[in-house]
């Protein structure tokens, strides 16, 4: 094994001269807006998810702000929700004036606990946003039985799980009235910025193209076929949160190798199980029998309140790191807010407190991978003493 100290990138991108080109033949075009660029996107983007319908947006944020709009939850009304994500998650919900809720989390996968959901149900109740930790699928059946038993949507925060399949091979969009997904710089399908929205829903689809472009009832692409000008007309009051086409341009030529970049992190994954599952004081969340997670991050729990340290020696050792989440009711918006406090969702809080995200990406090379199980074995093996 080598000795090298060289940095190793918390991420790195894996975008190449496919993309590079893609993108530069959408500059020698006329659209660089939304375009049909972003309808091939579209398009390939549904068939790859076996999905009919995908509308794309300019974040995941939007995404699922747009989706629960477009469900008619309004202002006041309250949607079901994890603390244990990403602060977007919550965001898209309040910014459309709707009132998150909180429902603890398995202490295995880190993600909604189906069993907690009853009791957070009030008649104001109109959603539940579940979300993929890590990109393994939520219990999405029987998710989907509380809120048809509730006639609650279901809008899935997607962001980590392009590649995720039940048992029953079934991904994000199956169960759910909508699947929310980012293509945000360090996500598994990437263009820096970036979102889209799949539905089975053929009524939902012209919403969101109108939700998603200031109302408006015809796009620049649409006003550019016609061959005189039309006037067009603003018939509800959208957000501005559309994909240029030099975005999806640069999605088109990932989506062949969504397969193969997926298998080289599931070998990773399954190195650093074998090895870490072996360590004094580390756990790691749990992939259940028979679910192909999509593998977006590979995240520790550091047990004994050793996770900071972990963080600061793992960074002076030149290996980058992150946390993927600590609890987010308990960020200070949230607790002045809404009152939360230490002890309202301890799964979730356990899991803020001790999980450190390490270094997981396809162009890890076997001797980065060797590096990162050896620099992390030591430390286990020198706390836990
Ligand atoms: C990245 C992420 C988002 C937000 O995605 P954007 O495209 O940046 O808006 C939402 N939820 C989760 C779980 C994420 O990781």
């Amino acid at each position: 094994m080598s000795t090298s100290l060289e940095r190793i990138e918390f991420y790195r991108h894996h975008l190449g001269d496919a993309e590079i080109a893609a993108v530069a033949e959408t500059m020698k075009s006329v659209f660089l807006t939304t375009g049909p660029k972003t309808k091939q996107f579209e398009d390939e983007f549904a068939r790859y998810l076996d999905l009919p319908h995908v509308v794309t947006v300019n974040s995941c944020t939007a995404a699922i702000s747009l989706s629960l709009e477009a469900l008619g939850v309004k202002p006041g009304d309250e949607v079901i929700t994890t603390p244990m994500t990403f602060i977007a998650t919550s965001t898209a919900i309040l910014h459309i004036g709707a009132i998150p809720v909180f429902v603890d989390v398995d202490p295995l996968t880190g993600n909604i606990d189906p069993k907690r959901i009853g009791d957070a149900i009030t008649t104001r109740t109109r959603a539940i946003v579940p979300v993929h930790l890590y990109g393994h699928l939520c219990d999405m059946a029987q998710l989907r039985e509380i809120a048809d038993r509730h006639k609650l949507w279901i809008v899935e925060d997607a962001a980590h799980c392009v590649e995720g399949r039940d048992p029953h091979g079934f991904g994000p969009g199956h169960f759910g009235d909508a699947a929310c997904f980012s293509f945000y710089a360090t996500k598994n399908l990437c263009c820096g910025e970036g979102g889209a929205i799949a539905t089975r829903h053929t009524d939902l689809v012209e919403k969101l193209l109108l939700l998603r472009l200031h109302g408006m009832n015809r796009d620049a692409a649409n006003r550019y076929h016609d061959a005189t000008y039309k006037h067009w007309d603003m018939t509800v009051l959208g957000q501005k949160a559309n994909l240029s086409d030099i975005q999806s341009a640069m999605l088109l030529p990932q989506l062949p190798r969504l397969k193969s970049l997926l298998a080289r992190r599931e070998s990773i994954a399954q190195r650093f199980e074998k090895v870490f599952s072996q360590l004094p004081g580390i756990a790691f969340p749990s992939v259940k029998p028979g679910h192909q997670s999509a593998r977006h991050l590979f995240t520790l729990w550091i047990k004994n309140g050793h996770r900071d340290h972990f963080l600061r020696d793992m960074g002076e050792m030149n290996l980058g790191v992150a946390v993927n989440y600590r609890a987010i009711h308990l960020l200070t918006y949230f607790r002045e807010r809404f009152g939360f406090r230490t002890g309202s969702f301890p799964h979730a809080e356990q899991i803020g407190d001790e999980t450190a995200s390490i270094p997981f990406y396809p162009g890890l090379t076997d001797d980065h991978v060797s590096h990162i199980v050896d620099r992390v074995s030591r430390w286990a093996e020198r706390v836990a003493k």
